[in-house]
């Protein structure tokens, strides 16, 4: 998936500010911030939207929440409260086909979401 922009941020092709890696995960500052910690949280596998994933991942998904918990921390966003989104399908935003959940934080946020 060589015209994938996050598998290129993954194989470190295209320049990103990555946060956290390890072998399953990358994690990497949004290049358009929309709250004071903006950060997107992929698995290193390339996966096109939330319907592709298989039963198989379902340990993959585990370990974003996880990261996403210790990046709420290191980024000081854990106490006052942070928001994750992962939009799936062109209704809901997807613009970037690779999985990608958005760690939101240092503001308030409305709900319902726009
Ligand atoms: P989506 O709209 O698919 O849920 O979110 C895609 C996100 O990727 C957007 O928040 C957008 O700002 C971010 N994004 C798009 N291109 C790049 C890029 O080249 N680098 C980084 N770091 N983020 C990007
Ligand atoms: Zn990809």
């Amino acid at each position: 998936m060589s015209e994938c922009l996050f598998c290129g941020i993954v194989e470190g092709k295209i320049k990103g500010e990555i946060v956290y890696r390890d072998d399953s995960i990358v994690a990497f500052k949004d290049i358009h911030p929309r709250a004071p910690v903006h950060i997107l949280i992929i698995p290193a596998k390339h996966i096109s939207t939330l319907l592709d994933l298989q039963n198989e991942d379902n340990g993959l998904v585990g370990e974003i929440f996880s990261v996403a918990n210790r990046l709420a921390k290191e980024q000081g966003i854990s106490t006052d409260g942070f928001r994750v989104v992962a939009n799936c399908g062109a209704a809901a935003g997807q613009t970037v086909f690779h999985i990608h959940f958005h760690l939101l934080g240092g503001r308030n946020f409305s709900w319902p979401p726009g």
